[in-house]
């Protein structure tokens, strides 16, 4: 657990006390007006180079009244387009506050009133999700057979584990390897649900599941950046690169350890990848895709018909989910990517999905982003894991096909 940044004594005026001592949290009081009814508020950027938008707060002491949350006036989105995520038991469970789908404006404030009962109540910038979370779901795995919970590595700190869950091929030597990762931005929770639906398809009854279980090895890293998830850190553009820019320099343990595991275990085995993302924090008329799910092309030609044949059937697989995801806001291959991947390269930056599509038995490697509040549907934890589920099915469908089996 991590205390705030902000000294504890300024986080408390009067009867309102805000607090983020606990995993996830974030928050930068910068005033209240308890008078006034208004709270002003910032995420605390700790690490990360420039803004970004990752909070998580508890506030206490308002029953019965009406607060206005200000995040800095400085033309940046701190909202999503649903506006806050809502806990009222803990941050068991959320709601969003647009819970009905329309977009919520400014994007950065809001107003809340708490009901006359209502002493605690946790706000975040998107529905958590922390190791707490990955327990509980790691709890319907356990004793399934064939499922291992193994270690990646120690954290960055040393202090905590980088979990990686494994289901090995059941019938011996695999064909096949399947990698996932998530939050080598840590503050990209959107990722895991979608994580906890795969690995729950896996373990279905379906035929993909029963395909992959004969024919492919797992693996699952849902913590790439272990310390900044529990830490509540931003994560993304830390300094001097973040977890999915150190594909080169290997400056993180996870990223060292992710490396070594696939090299090691992906011998005689065909490589297929997917690095799990959250995008912006909202959409807008000039970027749309940040309020849908969407897809990276590759730079090599021949993995690219892949990703299309996989960005197909996943549209098709996606057609009655409660997130759809239709292929309409992918980036698409071309448009300068090999330059700027070069470009990057050069400064000593590569991240996960082009260190992998780089190995000479990669089959795809593809990096996926899910909106943080609208996400071609309204996201929750049980939306999210819907397109786990359909992903699973879309991958497996893709692989078969171009086997032709
Ligand atoms: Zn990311």
């Amino acid at each position: 657990m991590v205390l705030c940044a902000v000294a504890v004594s300024a986080v408390a005026f009067g009867e309102i006390k805000i607090r983020c001592d606990y995993p996830g949290g974030n928050v930068k009081v910068v005033k209240i007006d308890e008078a006034g009814g208004v709270v002003s508020v910032a995420p605390d950027l700790r690490d990360t180079q420039g803004k970004w938008f990752h909070w998580n707060f508890t506030l206490s002491g308002a029953a019965g009244k009406t607060l206005h949350f200000q995040f800095p006036k400085n033309h940046y989105p701190y909202l999503t387009s649903l506006g806050p995520a809502i806990s009222r038991d803990g941050g068991t469970t959320w709601r969003w506050l647009n819970a009905d789908g329309k977009r919520h404006e400014p994007n950065n404030a809001f107003d809340y009133t708490f009901g006359a009962d209502e002493n605690e109540t946790r706000f975040a910038v998107a529905i958590p999700y922390t190791q707490k979370e990955w327990d509980a779901a790691s709890a319907r795995w356990r004793g399934k057979e064939g499922v291992k919970f193994d270690v990646l590595c120690k954290s960055q700190s040393g202090k905590r584990d980088t979990e990686l869950l494994r289901i090995p091929c059941r019938k011996g030597k695999a064909k096949w390897i399947f990698a996932f990762t998530a939050r080598h931005h840590a503050c990209e929770v959107t990722a895991n649900p979608v994580m906890e639906g795969i690995i729950d398809e896996i373990l279905s009854d379906s035929k993909e599941g029963g395909w992959i279980r004969d024919n492919a090895d797992c693996v699952f890293i849902p913590f790439m950046d272990k310390d900044g998830v529990e830490d509540g850190d931003q994560g993304k553009n830390r300094n001097p690169h973040d977890h999915n820019r150190d594909y080169i320099e290997g400056r993180y343990t996870s990223v060292r350890a992710f490396k070594e595991l696939l090299v090691r275990e992906s011998v005689g085995k065909t490589i297929v990848f997917f690095d799990l993302h959250s995008p912006f924090v909202r959409g807008s008329t000039r970027s749309p895709q940040q309020d849908s799910v969407f897809t990276f092309a590759s730079t090599n030609e021949q993995q690219n018909k892949h990703v299309d044949a996989f960005r197909k059937n996943w549209a098709e697989a996606t057609k009655d989910g409660l997130l759809v995801y239709n292929g309409k806001f992918d980036q698409r291959a071309g448009k300068g990517q090999e330059a700027r991947l070069e470009k990057a390269r050069k400064s000593g930056l590569l991240t996960s999905r082009h260190w992998v599509e780089s190995l000479p038995n990669c089959y795809s490697s593809i990096c996926c982003e899910f909106g943080y509040s609208l996400c071609g549907g309204v996201y929750s934890r049980e939306s999210g894991r819907g397109l786990g589920h359909s992903l699973l099915k879309a991958a497996v469908h893709t692989v078969t096909e171009s086997a032709g089996k």
